[in-house]
């Protein structure tokens, strides 16, 4: 039977026999997306807020990227970097030339970019030292990935549990601590990766001088700063880089998710001084910055550098999170509502499953993180209007709770 021919049930009850249970899924087959919105197997139509979580930025299916997708699929798909490959030429000198970086590394997941950022701080303080210095300070509460790399360098315990032996060489101290950071810097410390603004922890935002300070510690100790920009970057929080806001220059940043607008794309950005120690053999991706992929991506970075989406994404988000400071003065449950551009939160004092769920049926996709905290990571093409009918619904579900 073709998959088209087959009740979303029936295609469930396949998902469930053949895939491995790593996800706890909602009831729901997606089958066609067009800028905000999403449409089941059934026809209905749902406002995405969640755009495969901060993937879609530019929306479902942007016509620019379907072009450039279908463009370079015609042509050339994929060869290996043992050759020079043209769109992955253009996409790193746009990257270098909106960023503090020199130098580029593609690959295809935010894991693997994380990964590939461990390495190179880990490669660049070999070569400084006798090789004793090694270790990265993370933060709790923190998201970094799920390879056994990565999930180390998350500060959440559940991530990591029962996969040991981990990886030596991560030690965590909570986010908004500059006391904590200093103390646990050693003389084994080689950086500090940290989140801009952390996500999966629950949309937890740097307070004042935060960064900046990070920064300072960083440079008095000699150590490299990482920014994990994998979900706040490519223009969520209004800024096409989430450092830019915070006055601070990294070392090191590492982005995916939004990169090639839902074409898998991860990349590692660094300062020609660290990046020198990547020589031929070091690190390696087969599929990184293929053709396809860096089409896909180059022209999703074009779009949203050029045509409004940053101004709109700061624009609507100003607008959405007083919305939501509207309804947390209406619910007492909702003890908090924060965020920046647009990535946003309502932290609740009660689970926030029911509520996501509710939303589903009445045709709005939003996430829960943490138990309790509702994230909001709409694409940054979305209008009041969205707002403002996801608020309905969302005022509607609350009412009712
Ligand atoms: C999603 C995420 C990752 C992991 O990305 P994958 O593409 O799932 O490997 C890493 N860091 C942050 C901050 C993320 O949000």
């Amino acid at each position: 039977m073709k998959h088209t021919e087959m009740t979303s049930e029936e295609l469930m009850a396949l998902s469930e026999k053949n895939i491995m249970g790593t996800y706890k899924r909602f009831p729901l087959v997606l089958t066609k997306g067009a800028g905000a919105s999403v449409w089941d197997k059934n026809g209905k139509e749902y406002l995405d807020f969640v755009s495969g979580i901060a993937v879609c930025s530019l929306g479902h299916s942007h016509p620019r990227v379907v072009e450039a997708i279908r463009q370079q699929a015609g042509v050339l798909t994929h060869v290996s970097n043992l050759y020079y490959i043209e769109p992955q030429i253009l996409f790193a000198k746009f990257l270098v030339e909106h960023s503090f970086a020199d130098k580029v590394f593609f690959c295809n997941s935010g894991a693997e970019a994380n990964e590939a950022a461990i390495k190179l701080a880990r490669k660049y303080a070999s070569l400084q030292t006798d090789g004793g210095m090694y270790e990265l300070i993370t933060m709790k509460d923190s998201f970094h990935g799920r390879t056994l790399a990565t999930v180390t360098a998350t500060g959440q315990e559940r991530f990591q549990a029962g996969f040991a032996p981990l990886p030596a060489g991560f030690m965590y101290v909570p986010f908004n601590d500059l006391d904590a950071l200093e103390h646990a810097v050693t003389e084994k410390t080689c950086g500090v990766l940290v989140e801009p603004i952390q996500g999966e922890g629950g949309v937890r935002i740097p307070a004042a001088g935060y960064l900046a300070g990070v920064r300072e510690i960083c440079d008095r100790h000699g150590l490299l700063m990482i920014l994990d920009e994998v979900q706040v970057g490519m223009g969520r929080t209004g800024t096409f880089f989430a450092y830019e806001d915070y006055g601070v220059t990294p070392d090191i940043v590492t982005m995916a998710k939004a990169l090639g607008n839902g074409f898998p794309v991860g990349a590692m950005l660094a300062t020609e001084r660290v990046a020198s120690v990547f020589t031929p053999g070091t690190h390696a991706s087969t599929f990184g910055g293929n053709p396809l992929a860096m089409a896909a991506a180059l022209a999703t970075a074009e779009v949203m550098t050029g045509e409004g989406v940053l101004e709109n994404c700061r624009d609507v988000g100003v607008y959405f999170l007083a919305r939501l400071a509207g309804l947390k003065g209406k619910y007492g449950f909702i003890r908090d509502v924060r965020g920046k551009g647009l990535i946003l939160a309502a932290e609740l004092a009660i689970a926030g499953d029911d509520i996501v769920r509710a939303c589903m049926e009445k045709g709005l996709l939003i996430n829960c993180t943490n138990g309790t905290i509702l994230r909001f990571v709409p694409p940054l093409i979305i209008t009041r209007e969205n707002v403002d009918r996801a608020m309905t619904i969302l005022d509607e579900v609350m009412k009712n709770i």
